[in-house]
């Protein structure tokens, strides 16, 4: 029995429906609202585990309601849009929202992010304040050391803060902006080809050309998968 609830926030009645009756096969117990005022009281009120947001709500915009229950919580967020402009989701992962769909998307494709989320929820690795574990990745932040397979990778400090980066914020897609914020500081030129030529390098040393442990999110960002 699966033991999430989740917030469906959505105002196009079938596409609701899709998402409660894929809900409802597989167990998750959810509420809904059409309403972004709605759903940022439903949210206080009911406390779900994840909340699945429509941007294109008749109230107010869904990237006004990430910001606002951001300011109380970290609840897991996946924006659902129709617009198929990257920007609404970059702005909306830029202010806290941890995955995207595109609509038209298929139910599969939504229970594979339910998936991503619960996860990381989980936290069932064994990971503790000093370190990180994800498959064969070990990040000792003690020593500042980095191990796949435990051999030791020989990383540069923009690798190595680039890996924490990711790490800390496993399961989540971060946006181009808020990686080269968080990496380099505002003022960079060029930081998103720099940012390509870090990633490319960190990858090879990590052996993850198949992009199992970094995914990369054209246009948008990058996410560390968690193992
Ligand atoms: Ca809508």
């Amino acid at each position: 029995m699966n033991e999430y609830l989740v917030l469906v926030v959505e105002d196009d009645k079938p596409i609701r429906n899709l998402i409660t009756t894929t809900l409802k096969m597989n167990n998750y117990r959810y509420i809904t609202a059409d309403k972004g005022n709605e759903a940022i009281m439903l949210s206080a009120s009911h406390k779900p585990d994840i909340i699945v947001l429509d941007l294109g709500l008749p109230d107010i915009d869904g990237i006004e309601v990430i910001e606002h229950i951001r300011t109380w919580s970290d609840v897991p967020i996946i924006v659902v849009s129709a617009r198929s402009e990257d920007s609404d989701k970059i702005t909306a992962l830029d202010k806290g929202a941890d995955d995207y769909l595109t609509k038209p998307f298929s139910v599969d494709e939504l229970l594979a992010r339910l998936r991503v989320i619960q996860r990381r929820l989980m936290k069932t690795d064994n990971t503790s304040e000093t370190e990180f574990v994800n498959g064969l990745l070990r990040i000792d932040y003690v020593y500042g050391c980095v191990y796949l397979d435990s051999e030791e990778l020989h990383l540069t400090p923009i690798e190595y803060k680039l890996i924490c980066l990711l790490a800390k914020n496993v399961g989540k897609v971060l946006t181009h902006k808020f990686i080269i914020q968080n990496v380099w500081g505002s003022a960079v030129d060029n930081s998103d080809a720099s940012l390509r030529v870090f990633m490319a390098t960190l990858r090879k040393k990590l052996n993850d050309s198949q992009q199992a442990l970094i995914q990369t999110h054209i246009g948008i960002g990058y996410r560390m998968m968690k193992l």
